[in-house]
């Protein structure tokens, strides 16, 4: 039906694709919405290839709770509201460093070219081998789906390897700046399954995780905490998984939002700061002290481990040596257009700053409507936008989805 819809000719475009409906481009003004909610809420568990095929529709919260029974689980994010526009865009989270990115355990996908073309293609078995000219074509396909979807398809079922559900230690607190210094550098170092997150906004908050069966990690975490010294806000938990994982960011707020909030979200991947650490957080520092609105934060999440042996050329995930994805939240209050503009000015200068530091962008949210559209496909794809502009000219020839 929706492969006819396409045929038949869609206007005005781009045609706006809603999975979970988190992020800003989920619907807008005068363009369609194909809403994956209604129809395409599958979850398909195969317990002999410890895979799960999910439909499009489901929020990461309902693929955990539909894994769980069966003790299995997939990597989500800090948050299980986003729905499989987290999976397709890469999906980082607190398990990253030891499971790899969501992506990266995608073994099926179907759904609608831009093109009208209907598709159902699996992992490539050797995608390094050469082969004929068909597969070769498949196999570019299945690299411009892991990583930049939205622009080609519209993916409606998703394959995924699942992970057998093991119970995660959580460590929360609060920090100064100079103790977020420390926490990062120790972070660096790690070679195991903690990870560390941060939010800074009206405090700065350490969100510090790993497997409770990995003795390495959690002995880095005590070691840390007792360089940190005591903080009375300081907690540690064992959650069963990451569908009972608390709220990220709330301890970096003094008080939630009264008002009704816009927001856009800038994310970037880099390496390791090392001796650059001291510099990075006298700009942090500078950016949030002149924030223009109290919700304007500044967080990160650490990758790496896992998420590195992955080769660069399989995915659109191009970015493979990053360690930190740090995001930049603007917010202003709905109806004021003055706020707005103060807002996106600050996310523009924070986004500029933190692309010396961190050269990479992760595509988590398109922004198609702001002026840095250009430089984000740039700094997420750098050599391959080449190629994926390729592929959308024969998959998407009449730009259904949005630009490239
Ligand atoms: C509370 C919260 C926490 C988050 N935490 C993390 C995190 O820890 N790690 C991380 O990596 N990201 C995180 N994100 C970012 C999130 O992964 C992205 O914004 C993602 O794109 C959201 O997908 P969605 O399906 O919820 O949103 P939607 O708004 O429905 O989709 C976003 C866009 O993705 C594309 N898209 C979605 N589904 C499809 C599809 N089936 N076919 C083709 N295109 C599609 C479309 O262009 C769509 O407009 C978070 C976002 C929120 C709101």
């Amino acid at each position: 039906m929706l492969s006819n819809l396409i045929r038949q000719g869609i206007k005005p475009t781009p045609l706006i694709v809603c999975a979970g409906g988190t992020s800003s481009r989920c619907a807008a003004d005068g363009l369609w919405t194909v809403d994956l909610r209604a129809r395409h809420r599958q979850l398909i568990i195969n317990e002999e290839r410890e895979e799960v095929e999910v439909g499009t529709g489901l929020t990461m919260a309902e693929v955990l709770q539909g894994l769980q029974p069966r003790g299995r689980s997939i990597p989500v994010g800090l948050s299980t509201i986003p729905g499989c526009g987290f999976v397709l865009t890469g999906g980082i989270g607190p398990l990253t460093r030891s499971q790899g990115l969501a992506l990266d355990h995608i073994v099926g996908l179907c759904g609608v070219w831009g093109n009208g073309n209907i598709f159902d293609l699996s992992a490539p078995t050797n995608p390094a081998s050469p082969g004929t000219a068909s597969k070769n074509e498949t196999h570019q396909q299945w690299k411009g789906l892991l990583g930049a979807a939205p622009f080609l398809a519209v993916v409606t079922a998703i394959r995924l390897r699942t992970q057998k559900l093991t119970p995660l230690v959580i460590w929360r607190s609060v920090c100064s700046v100079q103790q977020l210094e420390i926490a990062i550098e120790a972070a660096e170092t790690w070679e195991h399954s903690a990870s560390l997150q941060w939010a800074w906004n009206d405090n700065i908050e350490l969100f510090i995780t790993c497997c409770a069966d990995d003795p390495a990690a959690m002995e880095a975490m005590q070691s840390l905490r007792t360089h940190l010294g005591y903080c009375p806000e300081s907690s540690m938990a064992i959650v069963a998984g990451q569908h009972a994982q608390p709220a990220f960011g709330t301890m970096a707020r003094a008080a939630d939002p009264q008002e009704r909030i816009h927001s856009e979200v800038i994310s970037r991947l880099g390496p390791a700061w090392g001796q650059r650490l001291p510099s990075l957080m006298a700009d942090l520092k500078e950016l949030m002290n002149n924030r223009p609105h109290a919700g304007c934060q500044i967080s990160a999440q650490q990758l790496g481990g896992a998420s590195a042996q992955i080769p660069v050329s399989r995915t659109s995930f191009i970015h493979r040596n990053a360690i930190w994805k740090p995001w930049i939240n603007a917010t202003w209050m709905a109806c004021d257009a003055k706020g707005q503009e103060s807002a996106l000015a600050w996310l523009m200068r924070a986004n500029n700053l933190l692309s010396d530091y961190c050269p990479g962008v992760h595509l988590a949210q398109i922004h198609p409507h702001l002026s840095c559209h250009h430089q984000e496909l740039n700094d997420a794809f750098k050599n391959w936008l080449p190629g994926l502009k390729h592929l959308k000219s024969h998959l998407d020839p009449y730009g259904l989805l949005p630009p490239l």
